[in-house]
């Protein structure tokens, strides 16, 4: 498995990155102990970067994988505006994944230079953190644009794990061209790149081959986010990452996986969900949430606000 260094950071990881949100209770809803198996695979396959956040409920997966792949490089983010709330999600990830220590911290789903500056307080304590030796290092993730071109401007920030695949599918302001425009900025200013949802989210499973190849292939990624759901997926992305000959045929079986998400019945249109989705995939016709398939890049976060727990993505 190629090893990059994730720009200024310094940090060694995997071009693959394990990310946790499909085996979350947003998603597959996983045991903690079928996904412990799954990171402990794929670290004995050479990953050695997996991806979490602190919405995501992943953390008691990771803390039981540690215990047979203890050099995994681990990445989370939350929603953190302030010194108070970065303080506890910084807390809230040591306890969940055992460790006093965190590689990466990031914002999660920063928009702009204005969200950044909004947030400025928590990139602050998240860098003192970081001089103080408790985080590796600091970054944002983002749908945006815009946030991956004002990023630079913040000396803080040394890495970014922005939403980019091969057709553009979930960029919010802009187009594939834009965003890799962006992230050639950010590089050339010395910030590390993960990307995440390659896939598109599901919407480009069957072209997973050619949109797999994009990410693989692209000379400004330093690692790509993959969410994996069984062995046979790891297996087939670890050859493909790895430039194995035959690498499209173990794609093949996954070709026809498609994703989807589901409202239930007794949805009671109360439209958490729709202010909830920064995808705008989400409306309310005749008290009932209705949601865009075509909009949707499957993050189950709209599942987490409902009070009636009507949303699944599966
Ligand atoms: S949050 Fe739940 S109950 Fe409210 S509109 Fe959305 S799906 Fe329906
Ligand atoms: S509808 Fe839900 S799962 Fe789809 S993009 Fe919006 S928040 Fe994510």
């Amino acid at each position: 498995m190629q090893m990059n260094t994730l720009g200024r950071s310094g940090l060694k990881v995997s071009k693959l990155c394990f990310g946790t949100l499909t085996m979350s209770p947003l998603q597959r809803d996983m045991a903690p102990e079928d996904g412990a198996k799954l990171l402990v695979h794929a670290y004995e396959r050479g990953v050695r970067f997996l991806d979490t956040a602190d919405l995501y409920g992943t953390y008691p997966h990771i803390r039981l994988a540690l215990k047979d792949a203890p050099d995994y490089v681990i990445s989370t983010k939350a929603y953190c505006y302030d010194r108070k709330t970065a303080q506890e999600a910084l807390e809230r990830a040591y306890r969940g994944i055992g460790r006093d220590y965190v590689d990466l911290f990031m914002l999660h789903e920063q928009e702009s230079l204005y969200t950044l500056r909004g947030h400025e307080e928590a990139l602050e304590y998240l860098a003192e953190q970081k001089r103080l030796g408790h985080i590796g290092a600091v970054g944002v993730s983002t749908h945006f644009v815009g946030c991956v071109k004002a990023a630079p401007r913040f000396p803080m920030i040394d890495v970014i794990h922005p939403l980019i695949n091969l057709e553009g599918i979930g960029i919010q302001d802009g187009t594939r061209q834009d965003m890799e425009q962006a992230i050639l900025a950010a590089r050339s200013a010395g910030i590390g790149i993960f990307a995440m949802k390659p896939l598109g989210g599901g919407h480009l499973i069957a072209s997973s081959r050619d949109a797999l190849q994009y990410a693989v292939s692209s000379p400004l990624l330093d690692s790509v986010a993959v969410g994996m759901q069984s062995e046979q997926e790891i297996d087939a992305n670890v050859a493909f990452f790895e430039g194995a000959q035959d690498a499209g045929a173990y794609l093949e079986p996954l070709r026809h996986r498609q994703r989807r998400i589901m409202v239930h019945d007794w949805c009671e249109g109360c439209g958490r969900c729709r202010d909830r989705c920064r995808q705008k995939a989400i409306s309310i016709i005749d008290g009932r949430a209705n949601i865009d398939q075509s909009r949707c890049v499957f993050c189950g976060y709209c599942a987490r606000v409902c009070p009636q727990f009507c949303i699944k993505v599966v």
